[in-house]
C-alpha cells in the first residue's frame, strides 16, 4: 500500500479560488504558460510575488549615472546616427548639461530613427553599463518629446515578476491587479499570531496579511527600494515566516505520509557483525558506534528509514554503511550501496569485497559500462535473489534491473535524493513495502538549516576522525610564479617515497577537454620529473583503465597521480601525503575541501597546495582563506553557506522543489531556528490551515516534494 498523494483532492483551498482563466488577457494557451510557473489560481497569482523591484520613480543626472544601476535619465538630444560596427546599431547621444549618455539599440525601424531628431528631448529607463566613450544603456524604455519632460516614469516602485517566456511584465501587472482587487478581500490569515514567538509576532500585527500581499505587489508612494530589496519591511517579515512555516510543514507532511509506509524490518544477527568488527584490524571510534546504533534501530523498525549520514571526508562513513548491509544480509534482505560516479563505486566495490568476501557474502558489481555479459548474470542473480549484496552507480536503479527483495539503498556523498531516484526504489521491492534509505555526505549541513529544511528526514553525524589523524597543512600560491618551485617540491617528495596527487583544472561542461588538460599536464611533469613514475586518470577512461592506475597508485607502483577532479569522493590511498591542486580559484569550497581529503589519511603529515590564477574574485579568495584557516569540515559548510547560498547545500538540483518566494535561507537565517517550535504550536492549535498554507505557498510543486 504506497501512499501517494491524490492530487487535487484535500485541496480544497484551492477549489474556493478560480482558476487563472477567469482573469482577462489569460486563455488557455496563456493558462499552460502560467502553469509553468506553477500559476493555476487566482490564489497562485496573488502568491506569485515580485522578485525584485525597480525605481522609475526618480530621475538620475547624467552626471551622477554609476554602471549597473537602473534608473530613469532626462536628456536631450545631441546626436542620432547608425553606425555600422560589428553590427548595425542605432546610437543616440543625449546630455543634460551635467553630463552625457548614449542609447545604444540594435534592433530599430525607420520611424524610430527618424523620431531622434537633434533638440528633441527623451526621457528613458534603463540599466547603465559602461561602454566605448562613457555610459550606454542599451535598448531602453524610453519617451521622446518636444518639451522638456519631468519627474520620474512611476509615482511607486516598479514590481519586477519572475517569469517565463512568452509572460511579459505587463501581463504580470494586468493579472495582478485583477487578482488583488476581486480575490485578495478573501484571502485568509492561517497563521494564529498567538502561536508565534514575541519577536515575530511585532511583524505580524504591524501588517495583515492582505495588507503584506498589496504592499509587496504595489509598493506604496516613498518606499525606498532598499527596504524593498532587503526585505525588512514588516510586510516582508511576516510573509517571509508563512512561507518557511509552508516549507517545513511540506517536510513534515512528507515525513508522516512515509510514516504509513512498510519496509521490511531488518534483523540483526551479533555474530555476522562481530566476525565483521574482528576482521576489520581497526576499533570503531564512538562517533561510528553511535551512528550505527542509530541506524540499527531505524532498520529494525517498520516504518522506512531515512536517515542521512554526515561525517567528514575520512570519518570512516563506509564502514558504517557495510554494518547497516549487513543488517539487510542478515535479515536475507537485498541492499545496495549507489555511489555517483564509476571510480567511487569502484573503490566501494573493492572494500567491500575485501570485507564482505571474509564472512562469505558475494558483492554484485553494477555500472553503465559493465561488460554485457557480466550485467547480465549480475541481473539473473539479483532477481532469483542469490544475490544480497550489490555495489554500483545509479545503474543500479534502472528499471531492467529487478530485485528479489530489495530491503535496503545506501547512497554515498549526496544529501538528498532526486525524485525520480526516489520513484524508482518504490518499484524495486515487493508489494506494499519500500527499502529503508541511508544517505551519506560529506559536506555537512549547517545547523541553522537542518532542523528546518531537513525535517522529513532523521540526521546522524559522525562527528569524531578515527584516531591519528593529522591536520592537512594547506597553503595557497600564485601559479604564474610558483609552479616550477612546487614542482621540484613534489620530486623531493616521491623520491622520500610519498605519494602526490596532482589535481587538473576543472573545465566547465567539457570532460573531453578536462582530460585533455590533464594529459598535457602528465607529459609536461614527467618531462620534469626524470626518475618519478607518473599515472594519469581521468573521466575519459575506461573504467578497467582507470581501475588498473588506481590500483597502481594504491600499491605504490606510481609516486605522482595527475588526476582530474574525477577522484574528488571517497578515494582512499593513505600513503598520499601530498597534494598541488590547480586553478583552485575555480572551485567550490566544498569541492576543495573533499579533494584535500584524498591525504592525511596516513601516518605522515600532510600537505595541500593550492595554486592559483591571478585574477582573484572576492569570493575566489574568501574560499582560499576558508580553506588555509581550517581542516573542520562543519565549518566549510558553514563558510560555504555564507559565501554560495543555500540552494546547493539544500541540493535544489536535485529535488527542485525548494525555491523561495520571498525568503531566503541567508539572510533569514537568524529566523530559522524559530520555525520548528512555531510550528508544532500551530499544529496542534489549528491543524485545519495547514493543508491550506503549503498549497498556498507551495501549491502544485508540492507533489515533487513527496514523491
Ligand atoms: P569517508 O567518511 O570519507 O567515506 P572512509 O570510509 O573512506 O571515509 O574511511 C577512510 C579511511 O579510514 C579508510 O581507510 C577506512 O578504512 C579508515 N577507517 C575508518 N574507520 C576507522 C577507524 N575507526 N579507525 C581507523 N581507521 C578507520
Ligand atoms: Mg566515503
Amino acid at each position: 500500500m504506497t501512499k501517494t498523494k491524490a492530487p487535487a483532492a484535500g485541496n480544497k483551498t484551492k477549489e474556493e479560488y478560480a482558476a487563472v482563466t477567469s482573469l482577462s488577457g489569460v486563455g488557455p494557451q496563456m493558462a499552460t504558460k502560467l502553469s509553468k510557473l506553477h500559476v493555476n489560481t487566482v490564489q497562485d497569482v496573488l502568491f506569485h510575488l515580485p522578485h525584485r523591484y525597480e525605481d522609475r520613480t526618480s530621475v538620475t543626472d547624467l552626471g551622477a549615472l554609476l554602471p549597473n544601476l537602473s534608473t530613469v535619465v532626462i536628456g536631450q538630444i545631441d546626436l542620432a546616427q547608425v553606425v555600422f560596427g560589428r553590427r548595425r546599431s542605432l546610437l543616440v547621444r543625449i546630455s543634460d548639461g551635467t553630463g552625457s549618455l548614449t542609447i545604444r539599440m540594435f534592433y530599430f525601424n525607420r520611424s524610430q530613427e527618424k523620431s531622434f531628431q537633434r533638440g528633441l528631448w527623451v526621457k528613458c529607463f534603463g540599466e547603465v553599463r559602461p561602454g566605448a566613450k562613457g555610459y550606454e544603456m542599451i535598448h531602453p524604455e524610453y519617451r521622446v518629446s518636444r518639451d522638456e519632460p519631468e519627474g520620474g516614469l512611476d509615482s511607486t516602485l516598479t514590481p519586477v515578476y519572475p517569469t517565463t517566456e512568452g509572460v511579459s511584465q505587463a501581463l504580470w501587472r494586468k493579472i495582478t491587479d485583477q487578482a488583488l482587487k476581486q480575490s485578495l478581500p478573501r484571502i485568509k490569515e492561517l497563521v494564529d499570531v498567538s502561536c508565534l514567538p514575541p519577536e515575530m509576532q511585532t511583524a505580524y500585527q504591524a501588517s495583515s496579511l492582505q495588507a503584506a500581499i498589496q504592499a509587496l505587489h504595489r509598493p506604496r508612494t516613498g518606499v525606498d527600494l532598499v527596504s524593498m530589496q532587503e526585505a525588512t519591511s514588516d510586510a516582508h517579515q511576516r510573509l517571509i515566516v508563512e512561507e518557511l512555516l509552508a516549507h517545513h510543514f511540506s517536510l513534515r507532511k512528507s515525513r508522516a505520509a512515509r510514516e504509513h509506509e512498510l519496509a521490511p524490518v531488518l534483523e540483526f544477527t551479533s555474530s555476522i557483525g562481530r566476525s565483521f568488527l574482528n576482521n576489520l584490524g581497526f576499533t570503531l571510534t564512538a562517533a561510528q558506534q553511535r551512528v550505527c546504533h542509530e541506524i540499527g534501530a531505524d532498520l529494525s523498525n517498520s516504518s522506512p528509514t531515512m536517515r542521512l549520514v554526515q561525517g567528514d571526508v575520512g570519518s570512516g562513513k563506509t564502514v558504517v554503511a557495510a554494518m547497516a548491509m549487513l543488517q539487510a544480509v542478515s535479515s536475507g534482505v537485498q541492499c545496495v550501496l549507489m555511489a555517483p560516479t564509476e571510480l567511487l563505486a569502484e573503490q566501494h566495490f573493492k572494500t567491500l569485497g575485501d570485507w564482505f568476501g571474509k564472512l562469505g557474502i558475494d558483492v554484485g558489481w553494477l555500472a553503465s559500462k559493465t561488460p554485457a555479459k557480466q550485467k547480465r548474470d549480475t541481473l539473473e542473480r539479483l532477481s532469483n535473489g542469490e544475490l544480497l549484496v550489490a555495489v554500483g552507480t545509479h545503474a543500479l536503479i534502472q528499471p531492467a534491473v529487478d530485485y528479489k527483495h530489495l530491503g535496503l539503498v545506501v547512497i554515498d556523498e549526496q544529501h538528498r535524493f532526486g525524485v525520480e531516484q526516489r520513484l524508482a526504489l518504490r518499484a524495486k521491492t515487493p508489494e506494499g513495502q519500500v527499502p529503508h534509505q541511508v544517505v551519506m555526505t560529506a559536506t555537512p549541513i549547517p545547523r541553522t538549516l537542518a532542523m528546518t529544511f531537513y525535517a522529513d528526514l532523521d540526521v546522524s553525524s559522525i562527528d569524531e576522525l578515527p584516531p591519528g589523524r593529522k591536520v592537512v597543512e594547506t597553503v595557497v600560491m600564485p601559479s604564474e610564479t610558483k609552479r616550477m618551485e612546487v614542482i621540484q617540491r613534489v620530486k623531493a617528495a616521491c623520491e622520500s617515497g610519498k605519494q602526490v596527487y596532482w589535481v587538473c583544472p576543472l573545465i566547465d561542461e567539457s570532460e573531453a577537454l578536462e582530460a585533455q588538460a590533464a594529459t598535457d599536464t602528465e607529459q609536461q611533469l614527467s618531462a620534469a620529473l626524470q626518475g618519478v613514475k607518473v599515472g594519469l586518470v581521468h573521466g575519459r577512461l575506461k573504467p578497467k583503465e582507470k581501475e588498473t592506475v588506481m590500483g597502481q597508485f594504491r600499491n605504490g607502483d606510481i609516486d605522482l597521480l595527475v588526476a582530474t577532479t574525477v577522484i574528488e569522493v571517497g578515494v582512499d590511498v593513505p600513503n598520499a601525503s601530498l597534494m598541488i591542486i590547480e586553478n583552485a580559484e575555480r572551485m567550490g569550497l566544498a569541492q576543495l575541501h573533499q579533494l584535500r581529503g584524498r591525504v592525511g589519511r596516513g601516518s605522515e603529515k600532510s600537505f595541500c597546495i593550492l595554486l592559483y590564477q591571478m585574477p582573484l574574485s572576492q569570493h575566489a579568495k574568501q574560499r582560499l582563506k576558508t580553506l588555509r584557516e581550517t581542516n573542520d569540515g562543519f565549518v566549510i559548510a558553514e563558510k560555504d553557506l555564507e559565501i554560495r547560498g543555500a540552494g546547493e547545500l539544500l541540493g535544489t538540483r536535485q529535488t527542485g522543489s525548494i525555491s523561495f518566494k520571498v525568503a531566503d535561507l541567508i539572510r533569514d537565517q537568524h529566523l530559522l531556528p524559530l520555525i520548528d517550535g512555531t510550528a508544532t504550536k500551530l499544529a496542534s492549535k489549528t491543524p485545519q490551515h495547514i493543508d491550506a498554507l503549503i498549497d498556498r505557498w507551495i501549491g502544485s510543486k508540492e507533489d515533487y516534494v513527496n514523491a
